[in-house]
């Protein structure tokens, strides 16, 4: 070997040295990307990524995270995520049986009665019936296909909203928030004494919902003959909505919970 050869040897070594030390480089970067925490290094969190001529793309990641925004604006707590029809005990009695597969049923058909009158679904109990962990089932998997449910307590909700009456422009934000929700479970309807002031709220969403044709899971202890006492357009619209999937568990079959 010449020293000319020698030379550009060790400049040809020199070279890849180089090479490899810059291609260390992105390495480094990735660790402190990760140290960043970013939900997705595709688009780090930006949900779109940049092309090279400049147009923005969507990011695959953008409808995970709509619906993870939509599940933290639900209401739906952690405790509830974990009720679904795979952990519901549906053999205690053949009303409990046809109420689940009606909840099977309506979430298996939802998208396509979606836009019609009768989309909305209704579930009459006594307390430990499995009324609301049915609903909540559903509304789980509306929510993981990115389907905006908004969980409505209506003890809890009623009482905010009462208490925000006099300031209506808080309670104009708050009551449009069950009014326009893409799907509104109502927990509970009318437990407890009712006001005129509860009706007369409960009847500003329900009719919207109702002539908007927007999808309602209730459940309730009162029966559909209550419910139109109570009030008879809310009776009836929530009826005429849920007509397709009324579930009711009533009757002696759960007093076993009381004798044993
Ligand atoms: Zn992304």
């Amino acid at each position: 070997m010449s020293e000319e050869e020698k030379e550009l040897l060790k400049q040809r070594v020199q070279q890849i040295i180089e090479k490899a030390k810059k291609q260390e480089k992105p390495s480094s970067e990735e660790e402190s990307k990760s140290l960043m925490n970013y939900k997705c290094d595709k688009c780090r969190d930006m949900l779109f990524i940049i092309q090279p001529d400049g147009t923005a793309k969507e990011c695959e990641c953008r409808s995970l995270r709509i619906a993870e925004e939509k599940l933290k604006a639900s209401g739906v707590s952690e405790e509830f995520r974990k009720k679904t029809f795979d952990n519901f005990n549906y053999e205690r009695s053949v009303e409990v049986m046809e109420a689940f597969m009606k909840a099977k049923s309506y979430s298996k058909n939802f998208e396509k009665i979606r836009v019609t009158r009768k989309n909305s679904v209704m579930f009459i109990g006594q307390v430990g019936s499995g009324k609301t962990h049915l609903a909540i089932a559903i509304s789980n998997i509306l929510l993981d296909k990115g389907i905006g449910v908004i969980y409505m307590p209506y003890r809890d909700s009623i009482t905010n909203l009462k208490q925000s009456i006099t300031d209506s422009e808080n309670f104009q934000r708050e009551i449009s928030k069950y009014k326009n929700a893409q799907v509104l479970l109502i927990d509970d309807l009318f437990k407890g004494a009712i006001t005129k002031s509860d009706i007369n709220i409960m009847y500003e969403i329900v009719n919207y919902r109702y002539f908007k044709s927007l999808p309602i899971i209730t459940t309730s202890e009162k029966t559909i003959d209550d419910l139109i006492e109570i009030d008879e357009a809310i009776g009836s619209r929530l009826y005429e909505m849920s007509k397709n999937y009324v579930a009711e568990i009533a009757g002696e079959k759960l007093n076993y919970r009381i004798y044993g």
